[in-house]
This record gives structure tokens, sequence and C-alpha cells, in this order.
């Protein structure tokens, strides 16, 4: 599916949103602006979160409240695999949320399995392929 502006791509995921339950893991992925941190901020308003949802890049992440369910987002991008002791601190994010991580390659194996996979891939300028797999 191609998407011709950020608002499209927040869309997509408003729809994905509408699928998604406490423990759903939704993987994000795709290169520096291709729209992760946008796509997940469509999910979040979709889900109800009225906080400002910011890229988590300089802390592990943020745990919103959504309108019905907890709503986490991490971004793994400056991890190079995760041991056991930042687990520890990961699964907060993880318990009884929807959970969205972007760069999600540095955790497999040890997040929980996802629900989703979201691939997104530049075009030009303003489109983007969005990719959404159900895992
Ligand atoms: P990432 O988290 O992948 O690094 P961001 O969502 O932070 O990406 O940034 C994506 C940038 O690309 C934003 O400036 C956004 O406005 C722009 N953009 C342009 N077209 C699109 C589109 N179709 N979908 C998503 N973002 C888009
Ligand atoms: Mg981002």
């Amino acid at each position: 599916m191609q998407t011709g502006s950020p608002q499209e791509t927040e869309a997509l995921a408003a729809d994905l949103a509408a699928r998604l339950q406490p423990g759903d893991v939704v993987t994000v992925s795709g290169e520096l602006g291709t729209g992760k941190t946008t796509f997940v901020r469509g999910a979040c308003a979709a889900l109800g979160v009225r906080e400002q949802v910011t890229s988590p890049t300089y802390t592990i992440g943020h745990r919103y409240h959504g309108q019905h369910a907890a709503v986490s987002h991490l971004d793994l991008y400056r991890f190079q695999g995760v041991s056991a002791a930042e687990w520890g601190d990961l699964e907060p994010y993880f318990d009884d949320a929807i959970a969205f991580v972007e760069w999600p390659e540095a955790g497999t194996g040890v997040l929980p399995p996802p629900r989703y996979a979201v691939e997104l891939k530049h075009v030009a300028e303003d489109s983007r392929e969005v990719r959404i797999t159900e895992c």
C-alpha cells in the first residue's frame, strides 16, 4: 500500500489500531525518516492517547494512557541486542499494553513475538510504501 502524505500513513495506522488489544506487539521497521514515528503517532491518536507522541530515540520508550488500554512506544535504535538486564527495563512497557517497537531488530528472540509487522519504505519525498503483515 502506498501513502502520499504523513496523514495517510497516520490513517493506515489508525485502521490497524482498531484491531489491537493489550498484549499485542507491533514492530515498525524502516530506514530513518520513512515514517515509523508518524505511524505510531497515528495509531496512538486512534487509541485515544492525548499526550504528544514524540520519538523516544534518546529514551528507551514511552508508556501512554489510551482510552481503553495503555499504549507503549519503544525505539531500540541504539541497541545491539537486548541483555537479560535490559529486558528487565523493557518488560514493563509490554505489560498489559499495546506496544509499538521501532528498530525491533535488536530485540529479535527476546521481545514478545509481534502480532503485526509494519515495514515502511521511502518512495519519494511525500510517498511511502507501507506493508502490514499479520505474524
Ligand atoms: P522515522 O521514525 O521512521 O525516523 P518520522 O516519522 O520521524 O520517521 O519522520 C518521517 C518524516 O517524513 C516526517 O517529517 C513526515 O512528515 C515525512 N513524511 C512525508 N511523507 C510521509 C508519508 N507518506 N508517511 C509518513 N511520513 C511522511
Ligand atoms: Mg522514529
